[in-house]
């Protein structure tokens, strides 16, 4: 199976000059969204994680049907003003400007290992920044898994010193 079959290029979204990789498709084929999890859970087992943390919105998409396969917790990541406990936050740099995550202060425990989940690395600024969310907590990342990296932003460089893999390369 070719799960680039399953992805659309959408050009000029969110802006102009930006083509962007819709895995709606994907989602919506049973078959194929079935195999791009039994895919993950394949690869990124290898992390050994005690849990999965991942961002909304994909992120949770792909994040918690695998940590249900990998008999894992999973640890939502949101933005400012979504969870209702006490929270831990981070802010990170983005493209344009920066942005901010948000955890509960008791999701992740000193020492436990975590597997960061997201559908496209692009610049690698979101990655960065659930990593510093998840050391925040005292927590090791044990390792990040993508959907999509897309290859010509290289994001990988700036995860440098933790591991990470995709499953299609763009
Ligand atoms: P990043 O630049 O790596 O921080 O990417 C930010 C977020 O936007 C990621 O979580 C991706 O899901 C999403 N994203 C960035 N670029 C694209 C793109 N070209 N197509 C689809 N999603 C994207």
């Amino acid at each position: 199976m070719n799960l680039r079959d399953h992805i659309r290029d959408v050009p000029n979204f969110p802006k102009e000059g930006i083509v962007y990789f819709d895995i709606t498709p994907l989602l919506a084929d049973p078959k194929v969204f079935q195999y791009t999890i039994d895919m993950m859970a394949e690869r990124f087992s290898e992390y050994k994680a005690d849990k999965i943390a991942a961002a909304e919105a994909r992120g949770f998409i792909f994040g918690a049907p695998l940590a249900y396969k990998l008999g894992i917790g999973f640890v939502p990541i949101r933005k400012p003003g979504k969870l209702p406990y006490d929270t831990i936050s981070v802010s990170y740099d983005l493209e344009y400007g920066s942005d901010s995550l948000c955890m509960h202060v008791d999701a992740i425990a000193k020492g436990e290992n975590v597997l960061l989940i997201d559908d496209v690395l692009a610049t690698g600024g979101t990655a960065e920044g659930m990593v510093k969310l998840v050391e925040k907590a005292g927590g090791i990342v044990s390792g990040i898994g993508f959907l999509i990296e897309l290859g010509f932003l290289d994001g990988a460089g700036r995860l440098k010193g933790i591991a990470n893999s995709h499953l299609l390369k763009l």
